[in-house]
């Protein structure tokens, strides 16, 4: 017998797979985890229990698929798959133009990840793995991809094109994508009922700050304007990403830093952001810290991520024509009050203005909300993108019964 509940939720990395087992009616996993630094010595393996307990162990055997069985034969030990599974969904980074929204996992599908693989060839390929070992183990099982660009498919042509030769955009797909979907759309649908909202008639900007961050503008439930771009590399200074730059200073760093194209792109990615104008780290725990203690260079990152954050709000507002609210979401979105504060004391443009004592409780006791009363909405709502794919695999898995 197959439970209709049981789903498992797998985000396979280039070094990494995470994971998290769901009854689908209560949003509390019932288990989750991470093997990391997969291919390496180093790799692990972490398991969280119910909350009840958490452990970690190093994985001896590094590949993915040693990884899943693992993962797989800790979940069996625990008598949790006792009852078989409904399904497993697949977080999937990029669907092109292919996907607007979560796919069953067939012939099709997977040729259709394959080819959206140029458009982001550590991610799609990474995912695939995770696809095929999890098919090759449950081959019964039905499997959906939940993509992170699916949400933003709707931003309309002049929103998601570059100024560029056209035929970049028909002959090579190069236009805007945005990702971090399954966050923007998990956390606005939460927005609207929490907030009250009119489900046809809403205007929200989500604020996604993690280590990657994007805010995204959505009208009544669709996304119509977001950060990200062709690549997470586009928009909003990051932990270790740059977001927006001028793209001649590419060409400039070649040049002075002898350098190579992919060495210079790799330190847009990976040593630019909070960690390159800080110089010490892209943890904005250590950086709000180090600041406090008058680390002016901590201080100076913490001002421009704000700063730009800020610009980039007001900048959403044109295509939403109004604001209804403000969503912070993310790691620093959900815990960082000092953060939130600095954005928000650069939008009284936007009658935009927080209340101290809910800002700093993280809006823990006052349904999420942060502002004061009669000025814009601003809220905190935690995102739960695991949780969130659990339900659209779930939501696919009935429709394509019932079809
Ligand atoms: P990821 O994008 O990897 O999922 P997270 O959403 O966990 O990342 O966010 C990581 C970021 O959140 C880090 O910059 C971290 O410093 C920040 N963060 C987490 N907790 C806090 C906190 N209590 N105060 C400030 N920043 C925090």
């Amino acid at each position: 017998m197959t439970n209709k509940n049981l789903v498992l939720v797998i985000n396979s990395g280039s070094s990494s797979v995470k994971f998290s087992l769901f009854d689908t009616r209560q949003r509390t996993p019932l288990a989750s985890g991470l093997a990391d630094r997969l291919g390496t010595k180093e790799a692990y393996l972490k398991w969280n229990i119910s909350r009840a307990h958490s452990f970690e162990s190093p994985l001896t055997k590094t590949s993915h698929l040693s990884a899943i069985k693992t993962i797989l034969a800790g979940l069996k030990n625990a008598a949790l798959l006792d009852d078989g599974l409904m399904g497993i969904g697949h977080r999937v980074v990029h669907g092109g133009e292919l996907f607007n929204e979560s796919a069953i996992i067939n012939k099709k599908t997977y040729k259709g990840i394959e080819q959206c693989a140029p458009l982001a060839p550590l991610h799609n390929p990474a995912n695939l793995v995770g696809i095929d070992t999890l098919s090759d183990l449950f081959p019964n099982t039905p499997q959906v991809a939940v993509f992170d660009t699916a949400f933003h498919q709707t931003l309309p042509k002049h929103a998601y094109l570059y100024a560029l030769p056209y035929n970049l955009y028909t002959d090579y797909s190069i236009r805007r994508y945005g990702f971090h979907g399954t966050s923007h759309d998990y956390v606005a649908t939460q927005a609207v009922q929490q907030l009250q909202l009119a489900p046809n008639d809403h205007a929200i900007i989500c604020a996604h700050l993690g280590n990657g961050c994007s805010a995204a503008a959505i009208k009544d439930g669709e996304s119509i304007d977001t950060t990200m771009g062709f690549t997470p590399l586009e928009g909003l200074c990051m932990g270790t990403r740059s977001g927006d730059i001028d793209p001649s200073i590419l060409q400039f760093m070649c040049k002075k830093l002898n350098k190579t194209i992919d060495e210079v792109t790799n330190i847009l990615n990976t040593s630019s952001g909070l960690l390159g104008l800080s110089q010490t780290s892209n943890d904005m725990r250590n950086l709000t810290t180090a600041a406090q203690k008058g680390d002016e260079q901590a201080q100076l990152a913490i001002d421009v991520f704000c700063y730009k954050l800020a610009k980039h709000i007001a900048a959403l507002c044109v295509p939403l024509g109004k604001l209804d609210a403000l969503i912070f979401t993310g790691g620093i979105g959900e815990n960082a009050a000092n953060i939130r504060a600095q954005v928000c004391r650069q939008l009284a443009i936007l009658n935009i203005y927080l209340d101290e004592d809910h800002n700093n409780q993280h809006g823990q006791g006052s349904n999420g909300l942060i502002s004061q009363t009669n000025t814009t909405a601003v809220a905190v709502i935690p995102t739960d993108e695991e949780w969130h794919i659990a339900q659209a695999t779930e939501q696919r898995i009935n429709q394509n019964t019932s079809s």
